[in-house]
């Protein structure tokens, strides 16, 4: 590789010429040796589809290709990982240098009640155990319990932290993504008026902080007409993984600041972010379109 070239591919050399620093050969030397120059951005597979479920191990290479570092999965059933043993998922994504940094899982049950409390707490014992062989460090539910009153919130909140209670045992952090649903208002017990507490903030007003993180969907809540920076700042640090995602590819509807959300996440304990795309419509591949959500973010200053 020539000079010119290969400070190019440290971002080292600008419109000018190159950055002063670059002219000290150890300090080029310390930052090629440096793995934290590459942004660490991840992706939620479900983004994928069936583009990845057709081939795992060559879909995982093309998300680490394109320049992802982590990936959530979201093909947990019955013990498997996309059909497969976890085990064998975690070496595909060894293989192609991708982190499996989180996974989402949906219990079988939607309506909880004081009957199958021990039936979800069994699910999440044999999930977090298999989970734990996958590697992850986040174990998040993405889909919203069926509740009507104030007391049904109160005991998903209750099971939230039990769940939070096995996942950290075993050295997992345990999570709940939402969609728009959950700013509705639920019932006072007795009445069906819908007059009661909002379902996202009771829930997060009613877990233990130490047990239970709130994985952000940025684009959802917008949808759920409200805005994720009010929620930043009124509970602080509860939000240290967001789903970043937008109507289509990020940054095309203009409906989503991002600028904000990233610049008030991190002030707020931001970790670390998956991207999702929901299926497009247009002629692009789903990895065409996460391919220039990747390409958004890496471009974007706001993003560290
Ligand atoms: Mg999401």
């Amino acid at each position: 590789m020539k000079k010119r070239e290969f400070l190019k591919s440290l971002g080292l050399l600008t419109a000018g010429g190159v950055v002063s620093s670059a002219v000290n050969p150890a300090s080029a030397a310390s930052l090629m040796s440096s793995p934290a120059a590459k942004k660490q951005i991840g992706l939620q597979l479900y983004s994928l589809g069936k583009e990845l479920t057709d081939d795992v191990p060559e879909g995982l290479k093309k998300v680490a290709k394109i320049g992802y570092t982590n990936a959530e999965a979201a093909g947990y059933r019955d013990r498997k990982m996309y059909g497969l043993d976890v085990t064998e998922i975690k070496k595909m994504a060894d293989d192609a240098g991708l982190k499996m940094s989180g996974s989402h899982v949906n219990p079988p049950v939607r309506k909880y009640s004081k009957d199958n409390k021990a039936e979800i707490a069994d699910f999440w014992k044999a999930a977090v155990e298999d989970h734990a062989k996958l590697g992850v460090t986040t174990l998040v539910q993405p889909g919203m319990p069926q509740v009507e009153t104030e007391s049904d919130v109160a005991l998903v909140a209750e099971i939230f932290n039990n769940a939070g209670e096995a996942a950290k045992a075993a050295g997992i952090k345990w999570g709940y993504h939402n969609h728009s649903h959950e700013f509705e208002r639920v019932s006072k017990d007795g009445d069906n008026s819908k007059k009661g507490g909002v379902f996202y903030d009771m829930v997060l007003n009613g877990t233990d902080p130490s047990l239970v993180f709130f994985e952000m969907d940025v684009y959802w809540t917008v949808m759920g007409q409200c805005d994720p920076l009010e929620y930043f700042a009124k509970y602080p640090g509860r939000f240290p993984v967001l789903h970043i995602k937008d109507r289509k590819v990020l940054g095309q509807s203009g409906m989503m600041n991002f600028e904000n959300i990233f610049t008030k996440a991190y002030e707020n304990g931001l970790d670390e972010f998956f991207v999702e795309l929901e299926g497009i419509r247009n002629g692009m591949t789903q990895f065409e379109g996460v391919k220039e959500c990747f390409d958004y973010l890496n471009k974007a200053k706001f993003v560290k």
